[in-house]
Parts: structure tokens; C-alpha cells; sequence
């Protein structure tokens, strides 16, 4: 299976969410006739897939290739076993990893990150299982949770959030100084301290509208035994913008200008990984210099882009650039 492809290689998967209710319009009133904007063209050649986005609207299309794809129908447990389930016995060893949802707001990528009491996400899925495999062995695990919101870094696990700084030590590589890492022995204490952090998250910008879809959050899993420590970076990425169409101002403007800058900045760093460069370009943004230490070497990522079934225009922008990060 393409899984099994060298460590630096970052996997790209498509998934796309159900309709809402509130999206199934009344007069047709069954989701069986609503047809989302994306569908798959070809299964699987040569490890990867091919999908359409088609325009519901007008005759407009688009075929993309990309390593994966969830349908309507897909659970997160179905991506967590084929994808991501794969990254963890690499953390036991020492190595890192990184797992990001990225999509427009709206998309599914809280929902496929965290989930629901109903339908685990990714987060919960991932914890359950590091958690039983340190089971009867030395290792520990701690964790730190923190936000990048116009390029600067807050603790989410401080009583009072606060600022911390990304300096670079002396080998060149990125530290976030002081950020708080929190011992975590079981999955309730880990859920006790990541749903704190969750509503910090949404209550440390008052004044400003949603910032937490304007905001990268950044879980951070280490798993130690004292004689060697990996770490898995859980990212629930800031929602891209199209600025074509989105007529953002002030502050807004600004907001939406660095989430692009620092997406596109990711995605040039995973496509130089994936094109095997001599240069990756870590430095053009906060985000990728952050990570610098969880994306390419020895590290694995997985990009899981999140796409809303309704709306062709978003999708394109999404895909564009998820399948030029291949
Ligand atoms: P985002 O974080 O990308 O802004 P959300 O995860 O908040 O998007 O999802 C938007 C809405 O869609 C939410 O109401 C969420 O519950 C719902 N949703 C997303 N994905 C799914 C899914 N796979 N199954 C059911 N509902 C979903
Ligand atoms: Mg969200």
C-alpha cells in the first residue's frame, strides 16, 4: 500500500462531509437527491486517486489526483485506521509526526479533528490508542496545547493564556520558550486538560469574532521512556480563504493574509518533501518553522483536507492546493 512509503513523504487524503440538515433543501427533502460536489473518478491506480469536482450549477469541472479519498459515507475511524494509526508505533520509537485538517470553515475539520461524543475524531482516537500502548511500559506521555493567530504563539494550557515566544536555539531549530507541557496519565486526565484548553481557546480573544477558525491549533503529544522521547503535532489548521471573493477589511484582512501566507507555506514545504528538495523552505512562515522538527527527516505527516459537499468554488481553491502539495 502506498502507506508504506519513506518516512519523509507527507500523505494527502481528501474528505468530504455529509450534508447538514439544514442543507437538504425541503422540497426534495431526502439526501438521496442531493449530489455533492466532488466524486470519484478512479479508485486506487497506482496508489493514488482521481476525483472530479463538478459545479452543481453549470458544467464547470476540475479532476484532481491525490493519495486518498473519504466519501459522504466515510467515518473518522475508517481514516484513523487506514492513515493515521499507521504514525504512532514511529512515536514509541523516537520519531515525530504531524496530522493536519485543512479546508475552508465549514468543512469538517474540528469535527474530523476532535468529533463528537457520538463519533470520536481523530484527537480522541489517537489518545486511546498511545494511552493502551504505554500500558504496563515506562512510558509517559505529556502534552501542550497552543494556538498560532497572526503568526504569534499562545499557551492554551495557562490559566491566562499567554504569548509565547519561538526563538531558535542555537542549532538553528525553532524552541517555543516556557510553553507549558502537562503530564497526562489517562484519558480522562488527558480530556480533562485538552476540553479546558478548548474553551480557552474560544473565550482568549473577546472583542473578536471566531477567531478560533481563524487560528491554528496545535496539539502536541510527547511520548517518553527515558531514553527516547517522539512527538505527534495534532493540527486543527486555521480555515483558508478565498480572497477573490471574500471582501475581508481591517483587521480581517490582515487575519486572512496570514492564514494564506502561512498555508501556502505549508504546502510548498510538503511538496518540496514530497519532491524529495534539497531546500525546504521551513522559514517563509511561523507555522512551518514551528514544525520544522515533526515535517520531513525521519518525521511522517498526513494532510486530511476537509471539503464541504455544497460549495464547488471553496472545494477548488481547497483541492488546488492539497493536490499541488503532492
Ligand atoms: P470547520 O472546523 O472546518 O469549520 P466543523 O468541523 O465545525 O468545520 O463542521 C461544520 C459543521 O458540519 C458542524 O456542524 C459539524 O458538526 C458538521 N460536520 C462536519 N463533518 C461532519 C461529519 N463527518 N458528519 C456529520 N457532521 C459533520
Ligand atoms: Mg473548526
Amino acid at each position: 500500500m502506498a502507506n508504506q512509503l519513506s518516512s519523509s513523504h507527507v500523505r494527502v487524503v481528501l474528505r468530504v462531509r455529509p450534508f447538514l440538515p439544514s442543507e437538504i433543501s425541503p422540497a426534495s427533502n431526502q439526501k438521496i437527491s442531493q449530489i455533492p460536489c466532488i466524486s470519484i473518478l478512479d479508485q486506487q491506480i497506482a496508489g493514488e486517486v482521481a476525483v472530479r469536482l463538478k459545479d452543481q450549477f453549470s458544467s464547470r469541472n476540475e479532476c484532481y489526483k491525490l493519495d486518498s479519498f473519504f466519501d459522504q459515507e466515510g467515518r473518522v475511524a475508517h481514516i484513523f485506521e487506514q492513515e493515521v494509526s499507521v504514525l504512532i508505533p514511529g512515536i514509541f520509537q523516537g520519531m515525530n509526526a504531524t496530522v493536519f485538517a485543512y479546508g475552508a470553515t465549514g468543512s469538517g475539520k474540528t469535527y474530523t479533528m476532535q468529533g463528537t461524543d457520538a463519533e470520536p475524531g481523530i484527537i480522541p482516537l489517537v489518545m486511546s490508542a498511545i494511552f493502551s500502548m504505554c500500558e504496563n511500559t515506562k512510558y509517559s506521555v505529556q502534552m501542550s496545547y497552543y494556538e498560532v493567530y497572526l503568526d504569534r504563539c499562545y499557551d492554551l494550557l495557562e490559566p491566562k493564556v499567554k504569548e509565547v515566544m519561538a526563538l531558535d536555539d542555537k542549532d538553528g531549530k525553532v524552541q517555543l520558550k516556557g510553553l507549558s507541557w502537562a503530564s497526562v496519565k489517562s484519558m480522562d486526565e488527558f480530556l480533562q486538560t485538552y476540553t479546558i484548553g478548548v474553551q480557552r481557546r474560544k473565550v482568549a480573544h473577546t472583542g473578536l469574532n471566531d477567531v478560533s477558525s481563524r487560528s491554528h491549533a496545535i496539539l502536541s503529544v510527547a511520548v517518553s521512556n527515558g531514553s527516547s522521547k517522539g512527538k505527534l503535532n495534532l493540527i486543527d489548521l486555521a480555515g483558508n480563504e478565498d480572497n477573490r471573493r471574500t471582501q475581508n477589511e481591517g483587521i480581517r484582512m490582515q487575519e486572512s493574509a496570514k492564514i494564506n501566507e502561512s498555508l501556502f507555506a505549508l504546502s510548498n514545504v510538503i511538496y518540496a518533501l514530497n519532491n524529495r528538495r534539497s531546500y525546504i523552505p521551513y522559514r517563509e512562515s511561523k507555522l512551518t518553522r514551528i514544525l520544522q522538527d515533526s515535517l520531513g527527516g525521519t518525521s511522517r505527516a498526513l494532510m486530511v483536507a476537509c471539503l464541504n459537499p455544497m460549495s464547488y468554488q471553496e472545494a477548488v481553491h481547497t483541492v488546488n492546493l492539497a493536490a499541488r502539495s503532492r
